[in-house]
């Protein structure tokens, strides 16, 4: 499986698989383990009683805890935008951003929670989404933990961001589009026929219940990437009953684990939560999964989004997805 293009039917382009590059020589820096953290860290602003940049102090949480980031990316009553000029175009950049800490234990880490704490992060997702759509009018809500040095990350805290703006945010429009030229074109719903088709091939199956589905792609751009989607048609967490966010508590921490055993080093990764947009139909194929992005392509080396990817937005992955889900498996089970 070398020099293999595989189609992404999600974004509509050719992945390359070029497995025999990831034992290629590597000069430059390897990525270390982080020092153990502390379960409290007084300088931590993210920690119970922490002090925050804008001189707000948290409270004595206990379990998740959600608060306005003091440096938003997009902001509520954002100002009217300079008029472009020429055929430049431009709006508000309006939203809310958010921090979740889901815990109050400095260092923890996601993959480390018990399965109740899981389902409370879950269930925090759920209910902020359904807040910022239906109570606040946003249009998206994405959901999303970038986790390592890797990312940029420099607190260890163990927390996620939640957007909420009143635009779509690119990836996700693409999405979205393919899942209706694909109804056009093959009269099916595209989550659906790649869930059945990862069933019938089976290879890349990582983890698997009744309401869920966990998976490294066929047509994964990075190794070791994972999607995590359920069986049932729903455009968001709030459409799941309590029994279908239980059952993703299960399969989230089954990978969640696998990712942490593979190396000594812990996998640095892109959490994202993906759901449909508040505007889209009922009936729309759009489907709420999540997307597990990791950055390291094997023990401390960094996968870098070079000349290929950034420049022409054409991945190459050197990881052969089958043998990747194999060794994910494999790390799954030491636990
Ligand atoms: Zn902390």
């Amino acid at each position: 499986m070398n020099w293999e293009n595989r189609w992404h039917p999600l974004l509509e382009r050719w992945v390359t698989v070029t497995g025999h590059r990831g034992s290629r020589p590597w000069q430059g820096a390897h990525v270390e383990a982080p020092p153990p953290a502390p379960t409290f860290d007084p300088n931590c602003y993210l920690c119970p009683g922490g002090e925050r940049i804008s001189g707000e102090r948290n409270p004595e949480y206990d379990e998740v805890f959600v608060f306005d980031n003091d440096h938003p990316a997009f902001a509520r009553h954002a100002p009217p935008p300079e008029p472009a000029v020429g055929m430049f175009e431009s709006q508000s950049a309006e939203g809310v951003c958010r921090v979740m800490c889901y815990s109050p234990n400095h260092g923890v880490r996601l993959s480390q929670l018990d399965r109740n704490q899981l389902l409370r992060v879950i269930t925090t997702w759920r209910d902020q989404t359904y807040e910022l759509m239906h109570q606040q009018g946003f249009e998206q809500v994405f959901i999303f933990e970038n986790n390592g040095q890797v990312v940029g990350v420099s607190n260890p805290h163990p927390h996620c961001q939640i957007f909420a703006t009143s635009f779509q945010f690119s990836t996700l429009a693409q999405e979205i589009s393919a899942t209706e030229r694909y109804r056009t074109k093959n009269k099916k719903n595209l989550f659906e026929a790649i869930v059945q088709s990862e069933l019938t091939d089976g290879r890349r199956i990582l983890c698997e219940n009744r309401e869920w589905l966990g998976f490294v792609p066929y047509f994964a751009e990075l190794p070791y990437e994972i999607m995590l989607v359920p069986k049932a048609q729903r455009g968001q967490l709030y459409q799941m009953p309590d029994l279908e966010l239980e059952s993703l508590s299960g399969v989230l921490g089954q990978v969640l684990g696998m990712l942490d055993n593979l190396w000594p080093v812990p996998q640095s990764y892109i959490l994202s939560i993906r759901q449909a947009p508040l505007g889209l139909s009922e009936n729309h194929d759009y489907r709420c999964h999540i997307k597990l992005q990791p950055l390291l392509r094997g023990p401390g080396l960094q996968k870098f989004l070079a000349g290929v990817e950034t420049g022409a937005g054409h991945f190459l992955n050197d990881g052969v997805p089958e043998m990747k889900a194999e060794e994910l498996r494999s790390a799954g089970q030491g636990r």
